[in-house]
């Protein structure tokens, strides 16, 4: 049974009351369905992904991302489950860099870093939202003001996420920014997948076309060398396990804990969609295809994942989900090359990333 004839409904956008932070403002849930029945649920609390169903071999929707069952979860939400993250998607190295010739401190929050811009970032941020509907999708465009100086970062910074559902059961992740003074910036959705949630992630497959990565130092930050994965443990130009070499006997394995490295794509412009991965799982069938305009993606096994948290019926031990991080390269503006993370004021922020969800053929 294909996707397509489950249902054959109407798309639709519902809306519900998800639960009041603690200064009582409202958060909404808007759940986005398409006409063969998939379904993607966000809310405006960091613009956070905290459901996405689509359907197995058998015509059984199942969601297949990880996610809280309350908002009170989502307050910390210390893994960034489902989150939009920003102003600085990753690891700034000691905490700092410098913009138009001044040197700006952030929060150390990872060791001598800055990981994901400290503790308040966007994932912490009441969003306005507003759900839309055309002829070929439906949506949900959640804005966000982050005042100059938020997280030590200079500049007004307006962003935009847009999550559309269309009929071809493609989830896209469309960001934009602009500023009023140069700034950095690097933004992501930190969503955690398992496409069959009663099972092990890392038996599940994983494929993807880049050839290159980027090494990390001691602290997890990239050094700036690019290397090859062919014949490595990062390797996933032939389909295999996402586990199979997670555990390899590889200096950069054992400093990621297992993944947690930026894979580079070619053929970035900055525009163009580049296939990113396929993810497959033989037990559900089910099949994640994840393509980006961004130079590459961080694939994050959940290796920090220790059981201490739970959601949906299940506890989310090491390594049960796994994120596809579209973003720039970690610690860009320290590196001096890769493409540039450094927004100006004349300039848009634009980077669209499609999950596209469907059945292994
Ligand atoms: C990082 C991990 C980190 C996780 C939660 C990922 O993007 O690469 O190292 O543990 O986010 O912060």
């Amino acid at each position: 049974m294909s996707d397509s004839t489950n249902n054959n409904v109407q798309s639709t956008i519902l809306e519900s009351h998800f639960g009041n932070t603690p200064t009582g403002e409202p958060v909404t849930k808007y759940t986005l369905i398409n006409k063969n029945g998939v379904e993607a649920s966000i809310i405006n609390w960091g613009a956070t992904l905290i459901e996405f169903k689509c359907f197995d071999k058998n015509g059984v929707l199942g969601d297949i991302v990880l996610g809280f069952d309350s908002l009170t979860d989502y307050l910390t939400n210390e893994p960034y489950l489902g989150a939009t993250v920003g102003r600085f998607a990753n690891r700034i190295a000691n905490a700092e860099c410098t913009i138009d010739g001044v040197l700006y401190q952030f929060e150390k929050n990872n060791g001598p870093n800055n990981n994901h811009a400290g503790p308040n970032g966007f994932e912490k941020k009441i969003w306005q939202a507003s759900a839309f509907e055309t002829t070929t999708e439906v949506g949900v465009k959640l804005t966000v003001t982050s005042p100059d100086g938020d997280q030590g970062f200079p500049g007004n910074l307006t962003v935009e996420t847009i999550y559309s559902l269309n009929d071809n059961n493609e989830l896209k992740i469309a960001f934009t920014a602009t500023t009023d003074k140069t700034t950095v910036i690097n933004l992501t959705n930190h969503s955690y997948f398992n496409l069959n949630q009663d099972a092990n992630a890392l038996a599940q497959n994983f494929y993807s076309p880049a050839t290159q990565m980027t090494p990390l130092n001691e602290f997890q930050v990239p050094t700036g060398e690019v290397t090859s994965v062919l014949d490595t443990p990062f390797d996933f130009t032939q389909t295999k396990p996402l586990g199979q070499d997670i555990d390899a006997s590889h200096s950069q394995i054992e400093i990621g804990f297992g993944y947690d490295h930026y894979f580079l794509l070619d053929g970035y412009d900055g525009q163009v969609f580049n296939l990113a991965a396929i993810a497959s799982d033989p037990k559900s069938g089910r099949k994640l295809t994840v393509s980006t305009t961004e130079p590459g993606f961080q694939l994050y096994t959940g290796n920090f994942l220790n059981e201490t948290m739970q959601g949906k019926g299940r506890i989310f031990e090491r390594r049960c989900g796994f994120c596809i991080e579209t973003q720039h390269i970690a610690n860009q503006p320290n590196l001096g090359k890769f493409p540039t993370t450094y927004l100006t004021p004349n300039q848009v922020f634009k980077s669209q990333t499609i999950f596209s969800v469907g059945l292994i053929s």
